[in-house]
C-alpha cells in the first residue's frame, strides 16, 4: 500500500516513520525552516515517542504565571518541561523517518487531479499515486482547501525572538497584553522567544518588556469539536486537524501523540477518529471549558487560586496527563 504524506512537521514526520515499518511511505515536505513556536513541550514525549534527548535545549522544572501585580511560580514537579529548536527538532524527526525507509521529497502539495496529487519539485509539477493520503500540513492546510473542507479555527499570533537570557518559561495573562489568552517569554539559549495573540497586544507586552522589536505573524489552531480529520482516504493529523491543546496551546506533543493513534488507526484498521476521541476528546473538552471561564471575569480567580499548593498541583498533574479528567 502507497502511502502519501503532505508536510514534515512533528505529526508528518511522526506518522511516516511509523507508517514506513510497513507500508511504502513518501513524505512531502516544502522547506527546512524554523516554524515559529516557542517550542516548548513535555519532557515524558521523548521517552513515550523514542526521540533523541539532545534535541532539548532546556529542561525546565518551573515556570512563572503573570496577572497584574500577582507573580506565581509554579513548581513542576521535576524537570518535566523541555524547549526545543524547531528547526533542528522537525528535521531531525525528518531524518529518522528516513532511516525507517521514508522516501523524502522537498515539494510542494498544490492540488488534486485525476485521483493524484500533483507536487511541485524544483518548479516541476509531479503527479504522485496513493492508497491514503496523510495531510498533516499545518494550520492554513491546502489538503483541506483542495477538498473544498472548511479551514481550521484559528487565531493570530505575533512573536519575535530577542536578544535577552532569562531562566525559565513566563506566562502574562492580563488582557491588554495577552488579549483574551495570554503573552509569553520562552528560554532559547541566549535569545528569548516572546509572543501574544493581536498585534495590539503584542505591542503592550513589548512595552512591558521595554524592548522595540518587529514581530512576525502566526496562526495556531483553535481547537473545536467535530472538525473533519478523515474523508474518505484522506486523513488530517496535527495542525491540519487543529489537534492542539485549547487553553496551553501546546501543539507539538498532540501532534505527534495524534500521529501515533492515525499510524495505529491505519495498521490496525480501526476508525481513527474514534480512537483519538477514547484518548483525547475528555481532555480537549475540559480544557475548552477553562480556557472560556478564563476568557470571563473569573480568569483573575483563577489565577490567584494557584497561590494555594493544591492548585499548583491540580494544574501540574493535568498537564501531565495524572489525572483522568
Ligand atoms: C507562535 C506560536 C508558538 C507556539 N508555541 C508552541 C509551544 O511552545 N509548544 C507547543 O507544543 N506548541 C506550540 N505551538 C503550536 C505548534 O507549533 C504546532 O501545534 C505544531 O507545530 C503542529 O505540528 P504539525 O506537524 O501538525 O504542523 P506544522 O509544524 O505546521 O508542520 C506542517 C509542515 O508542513 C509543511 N507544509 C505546509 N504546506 C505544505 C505543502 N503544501 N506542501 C508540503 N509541505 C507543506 C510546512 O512547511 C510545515 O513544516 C506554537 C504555535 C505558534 C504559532
Amino acid at each position: 500500500m502507497k502511502i502519501l504524506i503532505i508536510g514534515g512537521g512533528p505529526a508528518g514526520a511522526t506518522a511516516a516513520k511509523l507508517l514506513a515499518k510497513k507500508y511504502d511511505v513518501t513524505l512531502i515536505q516544502d522547506r527546512d525552516w524554523d516554524k515559529p513556536c516557542g517550542g516548548g513541550t513535555k519532557i515524558k514525549l521523548f521517552d513515550e515517542m523514542d526521540i533523541p534527548k539532545n534535541l532539548i535545549k532546556h529542561k525546565l522544572n518551573y515556570i512563572y504565571m503573570n496577572y497584574k501585580n500577582t507573580k506565581i511560580k509554579i513548581d513542576l514537579k521535576g524537570e518535566n518541561l523541555a524547549i526545543v529548536k524547531r528547526a533542528e527538532f522537525d528535521k531531525t524527526l525528518r531524518e529518522l523517518a528516513v532511516k525507517q525507509g521514508v522516501k523524502l521529497y522537498y515539494g510542494k502539495f498544490k492540488r488534486f487531479k485525476e485521483k493524484k496529487a500533483v507536487i511541485e519539485i524544483k518548479k516541476e509539477k509531479i503527479l504522485f499515486n496513493f492508497d491514503i493520503l496523510i495531510a498533516a500540513d499545518g494550520v492554513n492546510s491546502s489538503v483541506r482547501r483542495a477538498l473544498n473542507l472548511p479551514p481550521i479555527p484559528k487565531t493570530i499570533t505575533h512573536y519575535a525572538k530577542i536578544d535577552k537570557e532569562i531562566e525559565t518559561c513566563e506566562f502574562y495573562f492580563d488582557e491588554a497584553l495577552g488579549g483574551k489568552y495570554y503573552a509569553w517569554e520562552f528560554p532559547h539559549i541566549n535569545k528569548t522567544h516572546i509572543g501574544s495573540v493581536d498585534k495590539t497586544s503584542f505591542n503592550n507586552f513589548c512595552k512591558f518588556l521595554n524592548i522595540e522589536v518587529k514581530p512576525k505573524g502566526y496562526f495556531i489552531p483553535t481547537w473545536q469539536e467535530n472538525i473533519t480529520i478523515q474523508k474518505n482516504n484522506i486523513y488530517f493529523v496535527g495542525d491540519a486537524a487543529s489537534q492542539v491543546m485549547p487553553m496551553s496551546f501546546e501543539g507539538i506533543y498532540y501532534a505527534i501523540h495524534s500521529a501515533k493513534i492515525l499510524a495505529d488507526s491505519i495498521i490496525n484498521q480501526k476508525d481513527y477518529k474514534k480512537e483519538w476521541n477514547k484518548r483525547f476528546l475528555k481532555e480537549f473538552k475540559f480544557m475548552k471549558f477553562i480556557e472560556k471561564i478564563h476568557q470571563t471575569k473569573l480568569k483573575g480567580l483563577m489565577i490567584k487560586l494557584h497561590k494555594f499548593e493544591y492548585m499548583r498541583t491540580f494544574s501540574v498533574n493535568l498537564w501531565l496527563h495524572n489525572y483522568e479528567c
